[in-house]
Parts: C-alpha cells; sequence; structure tokens
C-alpha cells in the first residue's frame, strides 16, 4: 500500500503526538488510516471507547479537502468539535440547532477551505442543495458515525440514515469510513450493503475484560437489587428498566431506601433531563434509574456498575448498555436480574405484530438474549461468540466462571411439589402452592382448609424464592404447565408422573438465593 501523505515530513505519529498527544497507535487505528488514506471505503467495528474517532480525524488533517462527518445527535457532534477545536483543529457542525446567521457564516468558511472536519447530521447532508454544495467544494472523505443507524439489524435504525446509500453514487471516489460499536455480523454486512461499499474491515475486540458479568434469576428484585446496591458503597450506577413506569418505581423506593438516585426517561422534559444527567457526571448523584434513553453520548468513564432490571431488547443494546460501566478500565460490574416468563411475555408481544421482516428479526433477537440469559456456560464466551469473536477459554470474571451452577438430585423436592399441584387440583398458581408447601396461615389458606392437605408445610425450610426457582425449572422441563387463560393456575403434564412415581431421578440447578458475586475483588 502506498502512502499517499501530502506532507510526507509529517507522517502520522507525529501529528498523533503533536495534535492529539498520544505517544502511540491503538491497535488497527493506524492501518485503517493508511487504507482510506489510499482512497479505500472502510468499516470500523470497535466497542465503545475504543478510539474510532481518531481514525477519521487524523486522516482528515492529512487530506486535502472536507471531510464530512455523520452523526445522528446534536450534543455528540457539539462535544467532538469542541475537543477538536481545544486541539487546534478547524473543525464545525452544522444542523438545524444552528442559528441561520452561523449557518451562513459556516457556509462561507467552508468554500474558503478553512474547515477540516464537518459534523452534520444525515437529514441536513442529503438536503438537495447541500449535496451540490459538496460536489462543488470537494470532500475528502465521508465518515459515517454510528453507522447501525443505517440497519434495521442494529438496535437503534434511524430512517433519516437509510438515505445514505446515495452518497456512494454521487461521490463514487470518495471513501467512505463507516463506524459502529455495534456490529453482530448481520448488522455488519447490512452496513456495507446500504452504503454500497466493499470495505476495508476494522474489528477490533469487544472484550471488556474489566466488567464482570452477572445473570440472576429475579426472586425477589426488590431484595435483590437493594443487596446488590448496599455492596457498591455509594459508587456511580445505571439501572435500566423496561418502561417509564417501572423507572419511576424503582427510583422511589431506592429513594425511600436512602440512596441517592434520580430517574430518567423520555417523559421528563429536557431540563429535568439535563438536570439529572449534568448531576450524575459531576457525581453530585450516585444512581440514575433510566429506560434506554439514558445514555447514548453519555461520557462517564467512573461507572461502578450497570444494572438491567428487565431483560433488554437484544444482545446488542445489552452491550452497549452494560458497556457504560468500566470505561476507565477499573473494575465494573454487569447485573442482569432475569424473569423467563419475560422471554414468554415478550414473545407474545411480537407475535401480536405484523408479520413480516422486522417481526423476524425481534424474535431472533430476542430469541438470542433469553439463550444468554439462560446459559450456563461462561457469560463473556457467549457474548464473543455472538459478535463473532474467538474466545477459547472461560473468562474467570463472570458469574458462572467464578460460581460455576451446581446441580442436585432434585428428586424429592420436584415430588413435594407436583404433589402439592395435584393436591390443589391443579386449580391454583404458583404463589398460593408456595404458601402451601410452606404451611402458610394466612386466611386463603386456611379458608380453603388447605392447612388439611398433606403437603402443607413439607416445605417449610425453605424460603419462599428457593421454591419459585425449583417451580420454574419443572415448568420450563415440562412437567407442569402455566395455564394463562385460568389465572396462571398449574397443571401436570404427563411427564410428572414418572417423577411422582419415583421411577426416575430429576437433576435441578440448585437455587441462588443471594448475588453469589460480591464487589469484593481479587485479583486478575
Ligand atoms: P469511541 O468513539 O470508539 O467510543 P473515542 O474515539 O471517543 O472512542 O475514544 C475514546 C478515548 O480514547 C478518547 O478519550 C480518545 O481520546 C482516546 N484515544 C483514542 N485513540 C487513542 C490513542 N491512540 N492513544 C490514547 N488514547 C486514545
Ligand atoms: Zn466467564
Amino acid at each position: 500500500l502506498e502512502l499517499p501523505l501530502l506532507n510526507a515530513a509529517e507522517p502520522l505519529e507525529q501529528m498523533l503526538r503533536q495534535i492529539f498527544g498520544y505517544q502511540s497507535f491503538r491497535a488497527g487505528q493506524r492501518d485503517v488510516m493508511m487504507r482510506v488514506l489510499a482512497g479505500q471505503d472502510c468499516l470500523v467495528v470497535m466497542p465503545t471507547g475504543g478510539g474510532k474517532s481518531l481514525c477519521y480525524q487524523l486522516p482528515a488533517l492529512v487530506m486535502s479537502g472536507l471531510t464530512v462527518v455523520v452523526s445522528p445527535l446534536i450534543s455528540l457532534m457539539k462535544d467532538q468539535v469542541d475537543s477538536l477545536l481545544q486541539s487546534g483543529v478547524n473543525a464545525a457542525y452544522l444542523n438545524s440547532s444552528l442559528p441561520r446567521d452561523q449557518q451562513l457564516q459556516l457556509l462561507r468558511q467552508l468554500h474558503q477551505g478553512e474547515i477540516r472536519l464537518l459534523y452534520i447530521s444525515p437529514e441536513r447532508l442529503l438536503q438537495p442543495e447541500f449535496i451540490e454544495r459538496l460536489q462543488y467544494l470537494g470532500v475528502a472523505m465521508f465518515a459515517i458515525d454510528e453507522a447501525h443507524c443505517i440497519s434495521q439489524w442494529g438496535h437503534d435504525f434511524r430512517p433519516e440514515y437509510a438515505q445514505l446509500g446515495m452518497l456512494k453514487q454521487t461521490f463514487p471516489t470518495v471513501p467512505i469510513m463507516a463506524l459502529t460499536a455495534t456490529a453482530d455480523n448481520a448488522t455488519r454486512l447490512d452496513i456495507c450493503q446500504r452504503l454500497g461499499i466493499q470495505p476495508y474491515i476494522l474489528l477490533s475486540s469487544f472484550d471488556r475484560p474489566n466488567i464482570r458479568y452477572t445473570v440472576a434469576e429475579k426472586l425477589n428484585a426488590a431484595n435483590q437489587l437493594r443487596q446488590f446496591i448496599s455492596a457498591q458503597h455509594g459508587a456511580s450506577g445505571i439501572i435500566y428498566c423496561s418502561s417509564r413506569r417501572r423507572v419511576d418505581e424503582v427510583a422511589t423506593r431506592l429513594r425511600q431506601q436512602g440512596f441517592a438516585v434520580e430517574a430518567y426517561h423520555a417523559g421528563m422534559t429536557q431540563q429535568e433531563r439535563s438536570s439529572v444527567q449534568e448531576r450524575f457526571l459531576k457525581d453530585q448523584l450516585d444512581i440514575v434509574v433510566a429506560t434506554v434513553a439514558f445514555g447514548m453520548g453519555i461520557n462517564k468513564s467512573n461507572v461502578r456498575y450497570v444494572v438491567h432490571y428487565d431483560l433488554p431488547k437484544s444482545i446488542e443494546s445489552y452491550y452497549q448498555e452494560t458497556g457504560r460501566a468500566g470505561r476507565d478500565g477499573l473494575e465494573a460490574e454487569a447485573l442482569l436480574l432475569f424473569e423467563p416468563a419475560d422471554i414468554g411475555r415478550v414473545r407474545h408481544l411480537i407475535d401480536q405484530g405484523t408479520p413480516g421482516p422486522q417481526q423476524e428479526v425481534e424474535l431472533h433477537k430476542l430469541n438470542t438474549m433469553a439463550a444468554f440469559a439462560e446459559a450456563q456456560t461462561c457469560r463473556r464466551q457467549v457474548l464473543l461468540h455472538y459478535f463473532g469473536e474467538a474466545a477459547d477459554r472461560p473468562c474467570g470474571n463472570c458469574d458462572i466462571c467464578l460460581d460455576p451452577p451446581k446441580r442436585y438430585n432434585g428428586t424429592e423436592d420436584a415430588q413435594k411439589v407436583l404433589s402439592c399441584v395435584y393436591r390443589l387440583k391443579q386449580r391454583f398458581g404458583i404463589n398460593h402452592l408456595i404458601e402451601v408447601l410452606r404451611g402458610s396461615a394466612a386466611a386463603n389458606v386456611i379458608d380453603r382448609g388447605h392447612d388439611k392437605l398433606s403437603t402443607w408445610g413439607v416445605g417449610k425450610d425453605k424460603p419462599h424464592e428457593y421454591w419459585l426457582s425449583v417451580i420454574r425449572q419443572l415448568i420450563h422441563l415440562g412437567l407442569i404447565n402455566q395455564d394463562i387463560t385460568r389465572g396462571s393456575c398449574l397443571l401436570l403434564n404427563d411427564a410428572a408422573r414418572p417423577v411422582l412415581r419415583g421411577e426416575v431421578a430429576l437433576m435441578l440447578a440448585e437455587p441462588r438465593l443471594t448475588l453469589a458475586v460480591s464487589r469484593r475483588r481479587h485479583g486478575h
């Protein structure tokens, strides 16, 4: 590959030091710069914080002509431009938020060739008269940030991005660099196809070794959350919930428990949201309970933990959201509280949507997310495998590695549950069943005479959560069913008979009643 530097006296390394103040390139950065300088299209796939921006910022200073950077968020543009200006690089942004007189001034500067990098929103870029102007100005490169927004496979499809495919047709000789932090193989291919490029691909490792992944079955979510947060000793954390209502509910409860916490969701005013964000950034607030609206463009390096209180939509979202922890490279935690019934619920919602490719995509994503949560193998291996990265050894820093699931002979537990379902005439749901098993003297048990059943109290030596976990496993194994049409009452399946008769032994996973993984560290 030939080095088409305009000013050969200033090799990339020198500019890296002088302008950006860094000593050396990170893996892959230099290669991708050389490619784009040679006119090749590039796809840069790097996790958040990996150093994507430099991949186009540095070449932009070497090439003659304007580098156009497509970016979906005004706040992102502004941050980038501010920091470039601080480094003495002439950069600017153009979007609808800019007053008209400033827009005019900027256009003048562009025509005088004073701007090296122009950050712009896709809709502004694609205005026909602006495209025409660019043809006249001479573009050195298009950088497309958050390129997954072009794909319906990505987690953040934006219709404005869909039209970017016309760039290659209109500017066939101008190299395009697409950049993204979230690309499984399908998204990756889709990005290239939609942009009409066959690029050089820089795929850096997605491993975030300092993040410890834990998936815990939701048994008593409120207690589990409180226990987990208490062990964090006031460190910064984000708790993601799937709905605004849930955000408010969790935030209120945590506040009552004495934590420094605020809610964040799209139902709040812009002002309220900015205030929360700012206080969080300044460490005046320990915890933000939020919907996924919180986070994109947040650059807080010392977030020590991210909790998913509900099942994320996809592995990409999960990875992206947990990736906001530990940007400083220090140890961080990602906790997913997982309720198996969530899968069925979400699947049901998707099923009721309009059939078509979009529905299939959603189902596929849900299934892979569910597979991750249910996996009994190293979490990091599952994650990295999903992103197409080989990981041949278990990581040693996830719940499965640190505390492998134990199996035990659960025949007796199963018999207690199954015969109690039978004695209750298959007319009651999980909670009532557990009350009877644990020998509750509550009115709803006594009034029905359920304290007279032979199975009343046979499970009183174990807590509610223990039996919840056992019952869920029996459902999962197909021994009992939940009849959703009749108040979720439990029904026995044929497969239950041999277990009840003691003809087969049943191995179960030992219920985990506490979060096994605490913040007490060991080196790794
Ligand atoms: P991304 O866009 O991939 O999330 P950024 O481009 O914002 O990541 O870079 C993340 C951080 O890494 C920034 O603080 C950036 O200045 C820094 N960085 C990037 N490249 C290098 C490098 N070669 N050496 C040191 N720091 C770097
Ligand atoms: Zn592991």
